[in-house]
């Protein structure tokens, strides 16, 4: 294997075992991972596989030498015959284990160490349109809890289909399940590749997630992708008011902005992104589903690639609870997959609504998106949310328009922006990110977008923000 690929796919799979540890711990704005063992990356990859012909033994090696992964063959205790694989006739073997929901084929021997595995991937024949029993041997035999499982498939025609949503229902419900893919006999490995690296598998390290880099002011998402940790909202700007903020915000050094179905912009903000001249990949955009797009999502993921003109969405959130959320949510989570939104997530969801939804989706959020101030600081929920690996973004980080007079004229606030030789805003912006909360400021006046970027060149003292936290009073400034 070429070493260098190998060492590179080594660190670059970190980020996806993150994915399936659920229980990470998270202070302020530092993160602490649980692959906090020193095995390397890709001894706690293994590819497991059954294969009869080859064909998939040929994916599953080229899958271990993208990945540096282990290879483990299923291996029946009885071998099957050509006869035994006739599916012609009803009574051949397979035809009967196929057909006979108890049947479990004995395998010969077994994985030492499987514990030690973080993820899985999981390779199989379609035989008669389904997996083949013994996976399911091989699914029952160990303890996958908490574990990531990346299914693969070699058939002629069939797709991967229920083969896939059937052996995930085995499993228990902390396993991570990726949906898994289907290769044929003729499949170049480049696919195979490709695929590999649609899995959002990147070059850095799982501690690195949700930890705030001040200097490239960005932050790792558990989807592998970066986000600014400041940026520009665009809720009630419209038009050319909207165009020349975001504009504003991308030329005075933002990257990041965020939209909404709901705010009807999306169009103005995919021009001001245009005027700004700053080419499209450097710039982080997020817009959010309405609940009256929830039961027909594909079609609304297109209608905001549409009206933002780019062929990308950075990330997408849900923007409150509500009806066919998780039909919502899923249709995202194909849209990740066919590259038409790298990152997903969720806004307005708090602690009992988590508990609730996150069972029933694949992709764990990497953002979630709350209203959190001075006045109200949501410390109950941020810990809970930076616990699982998702970057917290708030809205309203001024109060909201209307509401900013108390918190920028706060006499606390105002003496520690004093103390610094900043403004109000800069100090309360400043006390999110040190909180490793994201904040996207609205703003249609040039001079305090460009204020509100400038908060990289001093820093809160502990004491100063003992101060700000003790300002919460629990005061909600909207009513989601
Ligand atoms: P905000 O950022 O808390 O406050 C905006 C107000 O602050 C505007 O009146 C703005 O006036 C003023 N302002 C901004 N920078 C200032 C500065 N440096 N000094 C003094 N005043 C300043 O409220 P928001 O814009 O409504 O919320 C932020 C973003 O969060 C929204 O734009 C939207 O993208 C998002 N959001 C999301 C949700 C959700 O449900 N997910 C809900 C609400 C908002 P000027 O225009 O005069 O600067």
């Amino acid at each position: 294997m070429d070493k260098k690929v190998m060492s590179i796919l080594a660190l670059a799979a970190i980020p996806l075992l993150s994915i399936g540890c659920q229980d990470t711990t998270k202070s302020e704005a530092s993160a602490k991972t649980s692959a906090g063992t020193n095995t390397p990356a890709e001894e706690r990859i293994l590819v497991a596989y059954f294969s009869c012909t080859g064909t998939t033994e040929q994916i599953a090696e080229w899958i271990a030498g993208q990945t540096g992964a282990n290879l483990y063959h299923i291996t029946p205790e009885i071998p099957y015959t050509a006869a035994d694989r006739n599916y012609r006739d009803s009574s051949s073997r397979a035809t009967v284990e196929q057909n006979t929901p108890s049947a479990r084929p004995s395998i010969s021997g077994s994985k030492e160490g499987m514990e030690n595995y973080d993820i899985l991937f999981l390779g199989y024949p379609i035989w008669w349109g389904q997996c083949p029993k013994i996976i399911y041997t091989f699914l029952e035999s160990y303890d996958f809890s908490g574990k990531t499982i990346i299914p693969f498939c070699t058939s002629h025609s069939s797709g991967i289909g229920s083969s896939d949503t059937n052996l995930h229902s085995l499993c228990a419900s902390s396993v991570r399940w990726i949906p898994g893919q289907r290769f044929s006999a003729t499949t170049p490995k480049e696919t195979v590749k490709e695929w590999i690296n649609s899995l959002n598998i990147h070059k850095n390290t799982a501690q690195d997630i949700g930890v705030f880099n001040f200097d490239t002011k960005t932050v790792l998402l558990n989807s592998g992708h970066t986000m600014p940790i400041v940026g520009l909202g665009t809720y009630s700007l419209l038009d050319d008011v909207c165009v020349n903020s975001v504009s504003e915000s991308l030329k005075a050094g933002g990257r990041l902005i965020d939209t909404a179905y709901m705010y009807h912009n999306e169009e103005s903000v995919g021009q001001g992104i245009r005027v700004s001249g700053v080419p499209r990949e450097e710039v982080f955009i997020t817009t959010k589903l309405y609940m009256n797009q929830y039961d027909h999502a594909g079609e609304a993921i297109e209608q905001a690639l549409q009206k933002l003109g780019v062929e990308y969405i950075d990330l997408m959130l849900l923007h409150h609870p509500g009806a066919h959320d998780v039909d919502a949510y899923k249709a995202m989570e194909k849209a990740v997959k066919d590259g038409k939104i790298h990152s997903i997530g969720l806004s307005n969801y708090y602690v009992e609504e988590l508990e609730a939804f996150l069972p029933k989706i694949t992709i764990m959020p990497a953002v979630v998106q709350n209203e959190i101030h001075p006045f109200y600081q949501e410390n109950d929920v941020i810990p809970y949310i930076q616990g699982k690996g998702i970057v917290m973004e708030g809205w309203y980080p001024l109060g909201g328009r209307g509401h900013t007079a108390p918190l920028l004229q706060n006499e606390i606030i105002s003496a520690i922006a004093q103390a610094h030789g900043k403004s109000s805003a800069q100090v309360i912006l400043r006390w999110n990110l040190q909180k490793g909360v994201v904040v996207i400021p609205g703003s249609s006046n040039p001079a305090h977008i460009r204020e509100n970027l400038d908060i990289f060149d001093f820093e809160l003292t502990d004491e100063e923000m003992a101060k700000i936290n003790g300002l919460d009073r629990n005061e909600k400034h909207d009513w989601y």
